[in-house]
């Protein structure tokens, strides 16, 4: 366990983004091994104001100085201190913390705190008044996609969580909650059981620190049978950019006791939502104007929680077949028994190398030669290392229900599996209790924990960047995208990090690269490998799902059918709604008309925050 030395990692009890005291030893000793292997020099130095472009500094601290007194001097904060990048559980909101350009790219020129709804109408107001860029976040752990930071350099990044992090209501007859956006999975659990409500589950992806709003969002998922997190909320009160407040389905009508039970309400709908009537039933895909947007700021959301199955047992197969065969022949295997719910949560097939790195120890510890592991060396390490023999894949899958049904799904499965060359049911109760398998357990089981980061200490000072794309769950489109990554990491020198996560009819491929963030080499070489990635996919026809904020310009310039006929749509929306381009302009690719055309995409030739300027006052659009 973490030596004594460590410093104290913020409870739950202390701080609304803190740990659960449950998982406190847990935390001291993830913070214990990245500290052992951190190189990065903390920089003490003062350091300028990042003001954003379109504002002279006069008259930026002179609209800041008007804020403090709107919202009182401690809930503003100028961003002049050195940048720190702490760690997932004492994360910065002033910049990424796993920063993959220089760390004075993508920062903040001040944070500041709303305490209410109205406050941050105020705070809409006060950028409209300055035509001020300003970029809201929940509790800024999107880790991998750009954390806390702001896509435009110098924006007043809004941080929500600070002191809206009220459960409004958690609901156990309509098994709902109300949340804001300070709520993380891990308060939200804890919370439920400290009510008792047994009969409750919620939904958590790997980590539990996130906010459970803004994870929803940005279109995270879970692991129980509940899973995409947007297609299970329902009912959103947003701050539009120019400062009015809207209610989203039934929460339209005042005094509506359905607004988390039923998303649609009545007329045209700003998000549309496909629910899960059910553990057993879920319909489709969903989307939404409020989701990867700018188009305003989330103050409340309503959730569904999923019912307590009343049983679940996790399952684990090995598969030790070459790397290259495995997906092709085990995706096809997947498919029907996922989408027919005999495969009920969001499927995962793990790659060797991952499995290695979440022991938490960095590469050098395993291998000593450069260049991409082969896999039969990371195998080799792995018989050794590892609890689970030879293999090259790794399916982690739960079952839900009394005992008799999760037998009769769990019969099926084997049959299935078992087709598969080679293939080996590995019996949970061989492993022991710190085994990752108990991890992904707890989470399948809507367990928040806090054990998926290890795999970041592949390098000292370790980040990661994923690429995300989504195809059907077919053997064909596993392997062309298997290739794409793993080809494209080998000629940058990376290990691939890959899970195959299968959602219902699609699938996820989740590469990670891990880098060094104090290497601007190994920083330059992961973003490079992730654009070479995202073009190769795109030209035979795979598209991201989400992706981090250097990214977002290239990956939105593939949904470029009929002339960008999906851009221009948003830019339309994103014009009427904010006219002066004041919220997280630059999002998902979506750029305000002030902005347009003045050089602020980020490419491959062009990885600054920060464009040619802003239209001015008075000029012509
Ligand atoms: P988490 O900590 O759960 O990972 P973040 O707070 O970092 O989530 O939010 C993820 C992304 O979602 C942010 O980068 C931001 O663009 C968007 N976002 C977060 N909260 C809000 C909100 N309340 N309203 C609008 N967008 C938000």
């Amino acid at each position: 366990m973490a030596p004594k030395e460590i410093p104290p990692t913020p409870q739950l009890s202390q701080s609304h983004s803190g740990i659960p005291s449950r998982l406190y030893e847990k935390a001291q000793y993830a913070k214990s091994l990245i500290l052992d292997i951190a190189t990065k020099k903390q920089d003490s130095r003062k350091r300028p104001l990042a003001i954003p472009k379109g504002i002279d500094q006069a008259t930026f601290l002179k609209a800041i100085k008007e804020l403090e007194r709107e919202l009182g001097k401690e809930h503003v904060e100028l961003v002049d201190k050195p940048l720190r990048d702490g760690w997932y559980m004492e994360h910065p909101n002033t910049h990424d913390a796993q920063h993959v350009l220089d760390d004075e790219e993508l920062v903040a020129s001040a944070v500041v705190y709303p305490g209410s709804t109205e406050e941050v109408q105020k705070i809409v107001l006060w950028a409209n008044k300055y035509k001020i860029p300003i970029f809201p976040i929940s509790i800024g752990r999107n880790l991998g996609y750009g954390g806390a930071a702001p896509r435009v350099r110098g924006s007043v990044v809004i941080d929500l969580g600070r002191r809206m992090n009220k459960i409004l209501d958690i609901n156990p007859d309509d098994y709902t909650c109300l949340v804001e956006p300070g709520v993380t999975f891990f308060a939200l659990y804890e919370e439920i059981q400290r009510r008792g409500y047994k009969h409750l589950w919620v939904d958590v992806p790997d980590l539990g620190g996130g906010s459970v709003l803004g994870n929803t969002l940005d279109r995270g998922v879970g692991y129980t049978a509940y899973g995409d997190h947007w297609a299970c909320h329902s009912g959103l009160e947003v701050v539009l950019p120019t400062g009015e407040v809207m209610r989203t389905g039934m929460g339209a009508m005042p005094g509506s006791s359905s607004w988390q039970i039923f998303p649609y309400g009545f007329g045209p709908m700003a998000e549309y939502v496909f629910v899960y009537h059910a553990v057993e039933t879920r319909t489709d895909e969903s989307s939404g104007l409020f989701s990867q947007s700018n188009m305003g700021i989330v103050t409340k959301m309503g959730m569904t929680l999923m019912p307590n199955p009343g049983g679940y047992e996790s399952f684990l197969y090995a598969f030790p077949n070459e790397s290259d065969l495995a997906p092709l022949r085990q995706v096809e295997i997947i498919r029907p028994l996922r989408v027919s719910n005999i495969l009920e949560n969001v499927a995962q097939l793990r790659h060797v190398v991952q499995m290695i790195a979440l022991k938490g120890k960095p590469r050098s510890h395993f291998f000593s030669e450069g260049g991409q592991i082969p896999d039969d060396k990371a195998r080799e390490v792995a018989r050794r290392e590892l609890n689970y023999g030879d293999f090259t894949w790794l399916y982690f899958g739960m079952s839900y229900g009394p005992k008799e049904i999760r037998q009769y799904k769990l019969d099926i499965i084997h049959k299935e599996f078992m087709k598969i060359p080679g293939a080996r049911r590995i019996d949970p109760s061989t492993l022991p209790p710190d085994d990752y398998f108990w991890s992904r357990d707890r989470i399948a089981a809507g367990i928040p924990d806090l054990e998926e980061l290890r795999w970041t200490n592949w390098y000292p000072n370790g980040s990661h960047i994923a690429f995300s794309p989504v195809s059907p769950v077919r053997g064909p489109d596993a392997m062309n995208l298997w290739k794409i990554a793993r080809t494209s990491a080998a000629m940058y020198n990376f290990d691939i990090f890959a899970a195959f996560c299968v959602g219902l009819r699609e699938m996820h491929i989740i590469v990670e690269v891990v880098f060094n963030r104090d290497n601007p080499n190994h920083r330059k070489n992961a973003l490079a490998c992730m654009r070479k990635m995202i073009d190769d996919a795109a030209a035979l026809g795979y598209g991201e799902y989400r992706t981090h904020l250097a990214l977002m310009d290239q990956i939105a310039g593939t949904y470029n059918w009929n002339n960008n006929a999906l851009m221009r749509f948003n830019e339309r929306i994103k014009d009427a709604l904010d006219p002066n381009g004041i919220l997280a302009p630059g999002k998902s690719g979506v750029w305000p008309a002030r902005y347009r055309g003045r050089g602020w995409e980020m490419n491959g030739t062009r990885q600054s925050s920060e464009g040619e300027g802003v239209k001015r006052e008075g000029t012509r659009l």
